[in-house]
């Protein structure tokens, strides 16, 4: 089924499309060229307000909160199935705005249909507790949903950072609005109007696409607001946290990472190097969790070094929608400068290009952001380019003599989301598992997750967790209960 790009994608408040107060409707660029495909509306602090009060209303007078789990659980898999017959079609329009490979595409919409899946699973498993209290008492908890949840999303995994939290919080029964990042608004606006074809109430799901200063800081500093998830940057993570602090809201926060790739002498180096190929250069870099900071045992570096050298020049760089494409554009020019100029930090302090580090030279690809996949060796411990996240694919290179020296290397970061360890000896994966500062640790393989497992940070990586069972008890508040039975009546 094709998404209509000629209509334009507007803000989904209270199950109705609507341009919002300004009328705006600005043109959507594809990374690729650089050129206007589609539009998108723009929403203003008004429209933040109006989405806020029809989900609180929403929340109070639509069966959605009070219901019970199961007939969430049926609308919930009813949308995973909705998307699911149009994966393709989402996919497509995922690329064409965000500028990533078809396939990684795919791959992320069929993720977003499983995390619904999983979440539909658990909206009728939102269970209290009984607790022992002294006495002729009776003491439970309820778990019940917070009210209206504000999610704010950034563009590099477009929809599925969103879904993320949204799909939790609607299975434990909230009224949800959404903020997409400017730049890649479309698939949120596209899954809203699936949401209403699955029977989610209207106003239990809004977005409002628009800018991050005036539409997000307006759902966040608001007093309809019952909890913030926001996934994007330090900085405004830390704007956001301040704004939510003056009200005591609940906040979660994925940040940004800088992991280490820890490759010991006795791993298997082929398939190391493609899975920090894989790290590093899907999605063109561009990921909180990317494997960014390679350290390798000295006795292996210039093996391993070589083979990803390899694959880095061996990677086929093209629009995203074009057949056998393996890396995509940067979503936008801005990026691409940010990017180039920590290449440029990285010479200018002495490190060294191994490869790549400047534009796509192809004439095909000179209107898009592309930029060749770059590995850097011998850049300084102190640089930028080793201690600033680049969200680029930029790979920087060190070596070690031994364990503690590449555990200390690794640590050495103000981030931690996600670290790798290559060794085939079982004591060291799980000694090294256990003393990475880092969220999540994966052994022998690239990036990977599950919905059904933990998604976090440490340090300045983030505040809270997403995705696995708990991620529903962050969207509900457990009160107690206590009931005074009365002394037993004595039999007559
Ligand atoms: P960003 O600039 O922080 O933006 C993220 C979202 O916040 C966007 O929707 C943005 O809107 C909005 N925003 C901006 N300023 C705001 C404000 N003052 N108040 C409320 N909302 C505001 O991040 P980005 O550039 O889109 O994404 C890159 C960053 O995200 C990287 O640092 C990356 O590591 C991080 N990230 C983390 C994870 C994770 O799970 N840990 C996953 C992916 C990305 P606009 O689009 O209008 O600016
Ligand atoms: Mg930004």
């Amino acid at each position: 089924m094709a998404i209509d790009l000629e209509t334009a994608f507007d803000l989904v408040v209270g199950g109705r499309e609507t341009p919002g107060t300004r009328g705006e409707r600005r043109p959507v660029v594809d990374p690729a060229n650089n050129r206007p495909f589609a539009r998108a509306a723009v929403g203003s602090r008004d429209d933040a307000r109006a989405a806020l009060e029809v989900a609180d209303r929403a929340f109070r007078e639509s069966p959605w909160a009070q219901d019970d789990g199961a007939r969430r659980a049926k609308a919930l898999y009813r949308l995973a199935g909705l998307l699911e017959s149009q994966v393709d079609a989402f996919a497509r329009l995922e690329t064409q705005n965000m500028g990533k490979p078809l396939r990684e595409s795919r791959g992320d919409i069929g993720y977003v249909v499983r995390t619904v899946e999983y979440f539909a699973g658990l909206a009728d498993k939102v269970e209290g507790e009984t607790i022992p209290v002294p006495g002729p008492r009776l003491d439970y908890t309820l778990r019940e949903p917070l009210g209206v949840t504000v999610h704010i999303a950034p563009w590099n995994y477009p929809l599925l950072l969103a879904i993320r939290s949204v799909a939790p919080a609607l299975a434990a029964g909230n009224a949800v609005v959404l903020k997409p990042a400017s730049l890649t608004p479309l698939t949120a606006v596209a899954f809203a109007r699936l949401a209403k074809d699955a029977g989610i109430p209207d106003g239990i799901l809004n977005v409002v696409p628009g800018s991050g200063a005036e539409v997000g800081e307006a759902l966040v500093d608001d007093d309809r607001c019952r909890s913030v998830t926001f996934t994007g940057s330090g900085d405004v993570g830390a704007r956001i946290a301040g704004l939510a602090a003056r009200r005591h809201l609940p906040l979660t926060l994925e940040l940004g990472g800088k992991g280490p790739v820890v490759v010991f002498p006795d791993a298997d180096l082929e398939r190391a190097a493609k899975g920090i190929g894989y790290g590093i250069f899907q999605n063109a870099g561009q990921m909180c969790w990317a494997a960014s900071r390679l350290l390798v045992h000295e006795s292996v570096r210039s093996e391993l070094l070589e083979r990803v050298r390899s694959i880095a020049e061996g990677l086929r760089l093209g629009p995203g929608t074009a057949e056998g494409v393996e890396m995509g554009p940067l979503v936008s020019p801005d990026q691409l400068a940010h990017v180039l100029e920590y290449v440029e930090d990285a010479r200018a302090s002495g490190g060294r290009v191994l490869t790549g580090g400047s534009r796509a030279s192809e004439p095909a690809l000179a209107e898009g952001n592309f930029l060749r996949p770059t590995v850097l060796a011998e850049v300084p411990p102190s640089s930028r380019a080793v201690r600033e996240e680049i969200f680029g694919p930029v790979l920087t290179t060190a070596g070690f003599s031994d364990a503690e020296e590449a555990l200390r290397l690794a640590n050495d970061t103000p981030y931690g989301l996600l670290g790798t360890i290559w060794t085939r000896d079982l004591g060291t994966a799980h000694s090294f598992a256990r003393r990475l500062e880092c969220g999540m640790v994966v052994v022998n393989e690239a990036p990977i997750t599950y919905p059904q497992a933990p998604f976090a940070g440490v340090k300045g990586s983030g505040v809270g967790s997403e995705q696995g069972s708990r991620a529903v008890e962050t969207y509900t508040r457990r009160k107690n209960v206590l009931v005074n039975l009365g002394a037993a009546k004595k039999r007559a």
